[in-house]
């Protein structure tokens, strides 16, 4: 018999869902990390369950406006050339991604999962008693300026398509729902189904210990390497070996490091993202505010204000990047007015495959291996309902919901 019913690598939003979707199940579960859980990328995001953001980065707008968004000092986008020049498919097929008709078609298969992504994470909420992390205010979006607001307007309609609810308001309405906004407010939309967690790390944290005290088994360690058979896999960990029925690669922008799961050749890219933290400013605001040229959202939450956002496409191992942090400052103070030195800063990996869509389903090698991983800019909101699939697809049955789309055998720049 082998040791567990399934072995989950990776203890972010993803790993950690996913585990204690299984465990709920009554399977025999082990959930592995070299670092505690939550403390990736799930720990310093932008702390939204952003059920409206169903428009991927690709879009036909990097395709005209590159330039300047590569180039412009005041670009919330930053790519680095060496990166660039060193990953030519992925940048193409990234591009390739960006033409209108596949941005829809893109737009609506994230539109389709997102519709399904309270129901996938309220009853791991419950189940944690994690409700107190949760607030129900909404997210607010502004453009301040005529030409931000005339560009947002085709977002909006394929929102409007896919049924997404949102209520337009005037500059007047907006500041009186955030007075602390500074900005001119050229258009504002309130996203009323949105919800944001008061601490991200701190709702991990809770699935975890919930995991734990229904049976679920913990080790503090990296999975090396995967090697499937016909009845099972067995992991690496450290020095040692365990075997299970199946494993679960949810190891983020990392997965396609572990060996021999079928995810070495996938065009797994990361997009980097950076925070600051101001821990006395949290009053600022009510809700998450995201301003569309700035490209990166305000957010109150249980540690202060943070400003988290941008994207800087760059390798997993380049520095930190200085001007990426200054640049948020900057665009702080003009959002919000005079900022108080940033108590902290942070830089995370968003887990990105050119297509922007997640990687959900058996591995190309083995369905002895599930792949959890790619969710982007919405891995906070999709993890509870991707990690329910996940477990769905460890029972051997098909989801109630297509995941056609995001298989990790799919083409990635259909041209
Ligand atoms: C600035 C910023 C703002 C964001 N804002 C939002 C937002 O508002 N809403 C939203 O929905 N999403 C947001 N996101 C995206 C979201 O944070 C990510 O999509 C999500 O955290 C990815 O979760 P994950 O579990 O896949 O990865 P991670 O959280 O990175 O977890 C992966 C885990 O795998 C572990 N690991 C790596 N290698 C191994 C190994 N060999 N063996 C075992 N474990 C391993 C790592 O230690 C890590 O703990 C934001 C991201 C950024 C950067």
């Amino acid at each position: 018999m082998q040791d567990f019913d399934i072995a989950v690598i990776g203890a972010g939003i993803l790993g950690t869902s996913a585990a204690l979707w299984a465990q709920m199940r009554g399977h025999r579960v082990l959930l592995a990390d070299p670092n505690p859980p939550g403390s990736g990328t799930s720990s310093g995001n932008a702390c939204t369950l952003a059920t409206y953001a169903c428009l991927p980065v690709n879009d036909p707008s990097v395709l005209t406006g590159l330039p300047k968004l590569m180039f412009g000092p005041e670009s919330p986008l930053a790519v680095s050339y060496v990166h660039a020049l060193r990953n030519p498919r992925w940048m193409l097929s990234f591009l390739a991604n960006c033409r209108a008709a596949r941005a829809r078609e893109i737009a609506g298969h994230l539109a389709g999962l997102l519709a399904h992504a309270d129901a996938g994470l309220n009853p791991l909420i419950a189940e944690a008693g994690a409700e107190d992390l949760v607030v129900s205010r909404g997210q607010l979006s502004i453009w301040s300026t005529e030409a931000g607001a005339e560009g947002a307007e085709a977002g909006l309609a394929l929102r409007r398509d896919f049924g997404v609810p949102f209520t337009e308001l005037s500059a007047e309405e907006a500041r009186a729902m955030e007075p602390g906004l500074t900005l001119p407010i050229a258009r504002a939309v309130h996203f009323t189904g949105a919800r944001h967690i008061r601490d991200p790390e701190e709702l991990v944290r809770r699935l975890h210990a919930r995991f734990i005290a229904l049976g679920g088994q913990w080790r503090q360690q990296a999975a090396t390497e995967v090697r499937a058979d016909d009845t099972g896999v067995t992991l690496r960990l450290g020095d040692d070996t365990v075997t299970a029925g199946r494993a679960v690669l949810a190891a983020g922008a990392f997965s396609r490091r572990v060996r021999r799961a079928g995810a070495e050749g996938l065009p797994l890219g990361t997009e980097r993202g950076y925070h600051l933290l101001f821990a006395g400013e949290g009053h600022r605001l009510t809700r998450p505010v995201g301003w569309g040229e700035g490209g990166f959202y305000a957010v109150p939450m249980a540690r202060g204000l943070r400003l988290a956002g941008t994207v800087e496409i760059a390798a997993l191992d380049a520095p930190e990047n200085a001007g990426r942090l200054a640049y948020i400052g900057r665009k702080g103070a003009e959002m919000l007015g005079p900022l108080p030195a940033p108590d902290s800063h942070w830089l995370g990996y968003r887990p990105t495959m050119p297509d922007a869509l997640p990687v959900l389903g058996y591995s190309p090698t083995s369905d002895r291996i599930i792949h959890a991983f790619g969710h982007q800019h919405l891995g906070l909101t999709l993890g509870g309902i991707s990690g329910r699939i996940v477990a769905d697809l460890a029972e051997g049955r098909q989801p109630n919901l297509d995941i056609a789309p995001f298989r990790p055998g799919r083409s990635y720049a259909p041209l």
